[in-house]
């Protein structure tokens, strides 16, 4: 735990929270600024700031919590899908976010946004060179990233 951590402090009780679930390793509570209501973040109660350094079983851990959440969302709600999404903003704390998608651009990037707020833009194609050498310098060394 980290004492200036807004997360482990909210994961130790310190801090209240609306809390939608808990157990002994990861804790989900509802974002203080949603974008929709609902919003959830479910964080491990380990103190990890960047996901991809989660070990695995509680990267799994939270994936599950947000799957389930997600599955409670699309009927309580009415939505036909639900984001999750890491972004690292705002708490050095990994947090993933649990969003019910009422708009296309609920959880959008501004690439998608060129044709407006009712079109949903593809954003430029790159050339297949600059795409096989991106695709080859991902492959190189991922198994022992
Ligand atoms: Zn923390």
């Amino acid at each position: 735990m980290s004492e200036d951590c807004l997360f482990c402090r909210i994961a130790a009780g310190d801090v209240p929270a609306h809390k939608v679930y808990e157990d002994d390793d990861i804790l989900a509570f509802l974002d203080l600024h949603p974008i929709r209501p609902g919003h959830t973040l479910v964080i491990p109660k380990a103190h990890h700031v960047w996901f991809e350094d989660l070990p695995e079983p509680l990267a799994t851990a939270v994936t599950t919590c947000a799957q389930r959440l997600a599955r409670r969302m699309k009927r309580l709600y009415g939505v036909e899908r639900v984001a999750m999404f890491y972004t690292g903003i705002h708490v050095p704390h990994a947090h993933a976010h649990v969003v019910p998608m009422h708009h296309v651009h609920d959880v959008s990037s501004g690439a998608y946004l060129a044709d407006g707020l009712e079109g949903y833009s593809l954003p430029p194609q790159l050339p297949a060179e600059e795409m096989a050498a991106i695709a080859g310098e991902l492959r190189a060394g991922l198994g022992a990233a």
